[in-house]
């Protein structure tokens, strides 16, 4: 089965999650985000389009509340008609509350007519118009007066001639008999629309008595749609059902005026292409609209003014707003995401760090090959028990094994030097003669090779000598091989006596034969030696009062390197030989 590093173990999976996480909440995000934005567009709309709603009903039920007061009013006391004059206070009351309602008008079927009247852009300032006081169907300017009802005249203000009954707020109130609205139209004298509702009066007789009307100017409308705060981009347009505008977001006029001939502009007319765009869907709802590559959330919302009147509002925002506002958002919250699981993957590999970090240690120094590597490892390895309880153990293994080594180290080297002594015991025993303990052939071979080429290189003299005991088989014979042992110990004994020990070589040549080397050293000091050494014999029995007696062979060369060794053991054998052949006991060189 195939390892893996335990830090891979640790660290990989979490920066896997981490990713897999990060992606998922992307895409989930961005799929989502669409669908969202529309929602949340559609929401803020609608937050929009009710307080537009609510504006509009309160700015015009006024309208048909003072129309209905009035009618009714006038309906169960029609005394009031007969002298107009006293009800300018009553219109002007009824006026007072609502800064917008321009006209509040009483027209009588004889074509009196009185109206409370009001600057639409200077709402403070309020006047009556009256078309008797002066002069019969002459209309004229007055100021209010709280006592007389109708103070100065305006002198300012225009008279004209003026019969109510032929215009169509009273013709069109007359012919529905009921409730009607009037156009939207340009006020005349004032740059602002306005729009009227007017009512018949009957008597509880179902006489018709009159008509009373109220007027409003649209300006405010406009200013409000203007004054709503909304994102970049968007618009907001009150429209009749035919499309023709009666107030909108936009600074741009609601009507042009050309050869004195007033246009009301629509959504079809405006210059705006949204606006022109808008106008091919005012079904009530939500809808998008694309303008120049520019996609737009769109609703319609209609409102109902009663009496067959309804306008609507539609709204339009650019839908890559909520997408990027909520895109932001994402954006800010997948952030947070990811230094999350970032986070998560640091707080893994410190984990991964602190867990892996002593375990990497310890297999390193397990794996070192060497017992001081575990030895040195710090104690307590980690704040991981488990660890520290493994590099505790392998700690004690390793001063276990140590102590053993050292003891194994111990036994080698006593070991090795009780060899090196029987080695060196074995190396001197092949080279000794046991009975004797001089150096046998062997050795005799060694030191003579030794010797002989440093007398030849320092061109020194050299003398071998070979003797032999005369008759020793006898000697084996007459008294024991043991006793003949003896003798050749005691021979050993006396040769090496008479040798000088550092320079001169004495050995076992064979049986009862000896050989001796001399370097550098006189011919006839030699055979005065060998002579000392024959007196010995003489002198010293060698076992049991027992003598013997030895024949000597000496070769002398004054310079060694004109010589070799063979040719001196050769030559040195015949004068042995000699020695032995002319009666023993002899010293021939
Ligand atoms: P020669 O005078 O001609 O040398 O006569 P020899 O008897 O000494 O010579 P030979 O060669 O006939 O005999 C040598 C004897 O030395 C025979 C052998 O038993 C004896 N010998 C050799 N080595 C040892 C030994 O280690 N111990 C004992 N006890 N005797 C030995
Ligand atoms: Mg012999
Ligand atoms: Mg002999």
């Amino acid at each position: 089965m195939k390892s893996v590093p335990l830090r891979g173990l640790i660290v990989v999976p979490f920066v896997v999650l981490t990713l897999i996480a990060g992606i998922t909440l992307y895409l989930v995000s961005t799929i989502t985000i669409a669908n969202v934005a529309n929602s949340v567009g559609i929401q803020y709309i609608k937050e929009v389009e009710d307080r537009i709603y609510g504006h509009v009903r309160h700015f015009t039920a006024p309208l048909s509340s003072i129309v209905d007061i009035n009618r009714n009013a006038f309906s169960y006391r029609p005394e009031l008609l007969d002298s107009l004059t006293p009800l300018a206070s009553r219109l002007y009351e009824q006026a007072m509350p609502y800064p917008h309602m321009t006209f509040i008008s009483v027209a009588t079927t004889d074509g009196r007519y009185l109206s409370s009247t009001r600057n639409p852009f200077k709402t403070d300032h309020h006047s009556v118009a009256a078309n008797y006081v002066n002069k019969t169907l002459t209309m004229e300017g007055f100021e209010y007066d709280p006592v007389r009802h109708i103070g100065d005249k305006i002198e300012k203000d225009p008279s004209f001639s003026y019969d109510p009954r032929t215009r169509p707020f009273y013709q069109d109130a007359v012919q529905a008999q009921g409730m009607v609205w009037s156009k939207i139209h340009l006020y005349y004298g004032f740059p602002t629309l306005g729009i009227g509702l007017s009512g018949p009066i009957y008597d509880q007789q179902g006489k018709l008595l009159g008509v009373t009307a109220t007027s409003v100017a649209l300006t405010e409308l406009d200013d409000f749609l203007e004054s709503i705060a909304l994102v970049d981009n968007a618009y907001i347009f009150l429209a009749e059902r035919n499309g023709a505008l009666i107030a909108t977001s936009s600074k741009d006029e609601l009507y042009t005026i050309a050869n004195g001939i007033t246009t009301r502009v629509s959504l079809v007319t405006h210059p705006d292409k949204v606006f022109q765009m808008a106008s091919k869907q005012l079904e009530s709802g939500a809808h998008r609209l694309e303008v120049d590559g520019e996609n737009f959330l769109y609703h319609v919302r209609s409102i109902s003014l009663g009496y067959g009147e309804t306008w609507l509002i539609g709204i339009l925002i650019p839908s890559s707003h909520h997408e990027s506002v909520l895109a932001e958002h994402n954006q800010a919250a997948l952030f947070i995401t990811l230094m999350l699981f970032a986070c998560i993957a640091l707080v893994g590999s410190l984990i991964a760090w602190y867990i892996c970090k002593p375990i990497q240690r310890l297999n390193q120094a397990a794996n070192d090959q060497n017992l001081e590597s575990i030895q040195k490892l710090p104690q307590p390895l980690s704040g991981i028990s488990e660890i520290n309880s493994l590099s505790q153990g392998l700690h004690l293994m390793a001063d276990n094994l140590a102590d053993i080594m050292q003891n194994l180290d111990k036994k080698v080297a006593q070991r090795t030097s009780h060899l090196e002594d029987e080695n060196e015991n074995l190396l001197e025993c092949s080279i000794t003669d046991e009975l004797t303990n001089l150096h046998n052939r062997r050795g005799l071979n060694q030191a003579f090779e030794r010797t002989f080429k440093y007398a030849q290189q320092q061109n020194k003299s050299i003398t071998f000598v070979l003797c032999d005991i005369d008759h020793f088989k006898g000697v084996n014979d007459k008294f024991g091989h043991s006793a003949g042992d003896l003798a050749l110990v005691e021979v050993a004994k006396i040769l090496k006596s008479h040798l000088r020990s550092t320079q001169d070589i004495v050995a076992r040549y064979g049986g009862e034969e000896f050989a001796l080397v001399f370097v550098d050293t006189d011919l006839n000091h030699v055979i005065a030696r060998m002579n000392k050494i024959r007196q010995d014999f003489v002198a010293k029995p060698v076992f049991d009062n027992q003598h013997i007696t030895m024949s000597f062979g000496i070769t002398y060369i004054e310079d060694a390197s004109s010589t070799s060794q063979q040719m001196l053991i050769d030559v040195t054998d015949a004068k042995l030989y000699r020695a032995k052949n002319s009666g023993r006991d002899k010293i021939v060189s």
